[in-house]
């Protein structure tokens, strides 16, 4: 039996089943103790009819419960894809803005909490020149470089990091679990593989560069505070010549060091 058929999520059919299974048998029951229990005398005992306590509910039951129950999947599949289209950005499919702020404050809520684990890294991207992109080969095509640099992102990092696109030809990546070197790491294989990514506008390769600035911790931090790190190391990163990356160690969030690594 496949794994889709065992689904017991509220979008799945095993949980239709089994919901239906389970109200037909507890209607099948309360027949019978309606059936079987007089008012009058205060005792139990068989009704004049049992096999209709069985039948009945027997034959009415499936339909009804899988009826309803099949329209509550159905709802709540409707709803799974309104989280996934709100959630998502249409031209790149990467997280929006609000979407991947939540999950990384979400996610570091959650490992504040806990002793170990503690580490991790935001990326801020951003594309360089992107305007002269636009004003050289227009709109569209720089929506296509958009989309090359948003997959080149995308398969340059783990499946459990996050993937967002925080505005215009800003990107973000949040990568948990990941200490300085690591991450300094990542970032320049985002950055390398960007500029060596494939996109031809008008028959012509064109290059395409950005600048990575990057904040880690290494203790309960907030979005914001990464944010504001990562983006003063972009912004290093765009004055000191573009196409490179700048991190900011954890030690930074409380201002008591400065980059690491350029
Ligand atoms: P820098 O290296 O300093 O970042 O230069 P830049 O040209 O990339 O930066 P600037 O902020 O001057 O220009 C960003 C441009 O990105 C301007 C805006 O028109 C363009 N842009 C923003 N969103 C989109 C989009 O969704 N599609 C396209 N094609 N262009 C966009
Ligand atoms: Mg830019
Ligand atoms: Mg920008």
């Amino acid at each position: 039996m496949s794994a889709k058929k065992l689904d017991f999520s509220s979008r799945g059919w095993g949980r239709v089943c089994l919901l239906s299974v389970l109200g037909t048998l507890g209607c099948i029951a309360v027949a019978f103790a309606i059936d079987s229990y007089s008012f009058e005398t205060g005792m139990w005992r068989w009704g004049s009819d049992p096999w209709n306590n069985f039948f009945i509910p027997l034959v009415l039951g499936p339909p009804i419960f899988g009826f309803l129950l099949s329209r509550q999947r159905a709802l709540a599949i409707a709803h799974h894809r309104l989280m996934i289209v709100a959630s998502t950005d249409g031209l790149t499919s990467c997280l929006t803005r609000s979407a991947f702020t939540t999950l990384v404050d979400a996610y570091l809520e959650k490992v504040a909490a806990e002793e170990n684990r503690r580490e991790g890294a935001l990326l801020v991207i951003d594309v360089d020149n992107f305007k002269n992109i636009n004003d050289s080969f227009g709109h569209d095509r720089g929506d296509e470089a958009l989309k090359v640099i948003a997959n080149t992102i995308k398969g340059a990092v783990r499946e459990i990091d996050l993937v967002g696109r925080l505005g215009g030809e800003e990107f973000s990546v949040f990568l948990p679990g990941l200490d300085s070197d690591r991450t300094a790491a990542v970032a320049e294989r985002i950055r390398a593989a960007i500029n060596a990514a494939e996109f031809v506008p008008d028959g012509q390769r064109c290059a395409l560069s950005v600048s990575v600035g990057g904040a880690t911790f290494e203790r309960s931090a907030s979005f914001a505070q990464l944010y504001k790190h990562a983006d003063l190391r972009l912004y290093a990163a765009k004055r000191n010549g573009r196409n490179r990356v700048e991190i900011a160690r954890a030690a930074g969030l409380d201002g008591s060091a400065g980059p690491v690594m350029h």
